[in-house]
């Protein structure tokens, strides 16, 4: 297939989400995002209009461009695009070597004109164009199903033609909603939970608690290797990794085994607060889903989030385990997620956890020993990286 007859690309906006005052920042926050996703095609050259980013292509390859503009949020869909003068006859020609492009057998024209000055109307338009292809080639108009759907927009200054409309990945485009602090076990769920957030427009920090030694170097690779493929969706990601063996030992030493794990997610909410203080943060979010485990009623989520002043924010909560999967597979992470190290939370498996905790019985556990002390040390101790998708080596950022 021949790609080359492509000049630009038009990204179209979203027609409900650029509305409104934030519009600007909407759309600059999208060309910023498109920008750096596409850093690697440095002839590429941008026009951020308000109706829409053209690219120009410069011979870039547009099938990994293509690629890349599917990891970007907030757009409503792109297309390879070929531009001409307002002169009919070169919009005839631009429009042949379109449907010559392809094997095609049927097409449609689909003329717009957003500059209602000019001389033709629509119909007018489309009628024209329509007739130089149906006497130059063998192809035959099929207005229902055609193989090849021909955008004509009309514009003042000049005319451009699109083929195939590819649709985006939908949702807002990252960072337009802040940053957001994901709790990123090795399991199936946060990383779902880590996509879901970056595709609403929030851009994710990750937070990781880790066991060394009970836990292993493969295990905390696993999920910075999660981390990495979010990354593919915002150009970077930092990782957080907490040391949490001190205090989880603490907590089984002092805590009866059936209170455990609220008490040591309590813990976690205490550190993810402080932290998302730290770096200001107004957002975290994690892989809870409503009645998957025993910390997961909603009285248990109750009683453990409360700890935290931090918007909490679950984005699986309402999602089927099956649907959980399904979204991991699309996204690339299921594989990685079911690896079979173990995490600190399948280490210290109670066999009895509470599923009605009270929160009267969590305080008079935490009062047996000085946990805030314990939190300080791990908010203090927490080891900052910065991933990039596409490099292999993680870099330490200090
Ligand atoms: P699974 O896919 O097996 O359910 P999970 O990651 O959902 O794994 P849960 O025990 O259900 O694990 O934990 C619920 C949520 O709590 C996780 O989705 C994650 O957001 C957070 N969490 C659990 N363990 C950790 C950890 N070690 N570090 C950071 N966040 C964690
Ligand atoms: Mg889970």
């Amino acid at each position: 297939m021949d790609e080359m007859i492509y000049e630009y690309i038009v990204v179209r906006y979203g027609e409900l989400s650029t509305k409104g005052k934030n519009r600007k920042d909407f759309v600059n926050c999208l060309a910023r995002n498109i920008k750096s996703a596409l850093k690697d095609y440095p002839k590429l050259e941008y026009a951020v209009m308000h109706d829409g980013i053209f690219i120009y292509l410069n011979g870039e390859d547009f099938n990994g461009i293509k690629k890349a503009l599917l990891t970007v949020f907030g757009y409503s869909y792109f297309a390879g695009a070929v531009k001409t003068s307002r002169d009919l006859d070169d919009i005839k020609k631009a429009a042949l070597r379109i449907a010559l492009n392809r094997p095609y057998k049927t097409f449609k024209i689909a003329c717009r004109r957003q500059d209602k000055s000019y001389p033709l109307n629509s119909d007018t338009l489309n009628r024209a164009i329509a007739g130089h292809i149906l006497a130059s080639s063998t192809l035959k108009v099929d207005v229902h199903h055609p193989d090849l759907m021909l955008y004509t927009v009309v514009k003042k200054d000049a005319v451009y033609l699109m083929d195939d409309k590819i649709e985006g990945p939908g949702g807002y485009p990252v960072g337009i909603n802040k940053r957001a602090m994901l709790m990123l076990s090795g399991g199936i769920d946060s990383p779902v939970a880590g996509y879901l957030s970056m595709k609403r427009g929030l851009k994710i920090e990750c937070l990781h608690f880790a066991s060394m030694p009970y836990t292993s170097k493969q295990a905390l690779d696993k999920v910075l290797e999660l981390a990495r493929r979010l990354s593919l969706y915002q150009s970077d990601i930092t990782v957080h990794i907490i040391p949490f063996t001190e205090l989880q030992l603490a907590i089984y030493k002092h805590v009866d085994e059936s209170y455990c794990i609220t008490v040591m997610r309590r813990m976690m909410y205490r550190i993810a607060d402080k932290i998302c203080q730290k770096r200001a943060i107004n957002v975290i979010t994690n892989g809870e889903s409503l009645g998957q485990v025993a910390s997961q009623t909603p009285e248990s989520m109750q009683v453990i989030s409360q700890v935290a002043d931090t918007l909490i924010l679950r984005p699986v909560c309402m999602m089927d385990k099956l649907e959980i999967i399904d979204m991991a597979k699309k996204i690339d992470t299921y594989e990685t997620s079911i690896l079979p190290y173990e995490d600190c939370c399948t280490i210290f498996t109670p066999h009895n956890p509470v599923t009605h905790p009270k929160l009267d019985k969590c305080l008079y556990y935490e009062s047996l020993f000085d946990y805030a002390a314990l939190v300080d040390k791990c908010v203090e101790n927490d080891e900052i990286r910065k991933l990039v998708y596409h490099q292999d080596n993680d870099e330490d950022l200090f």
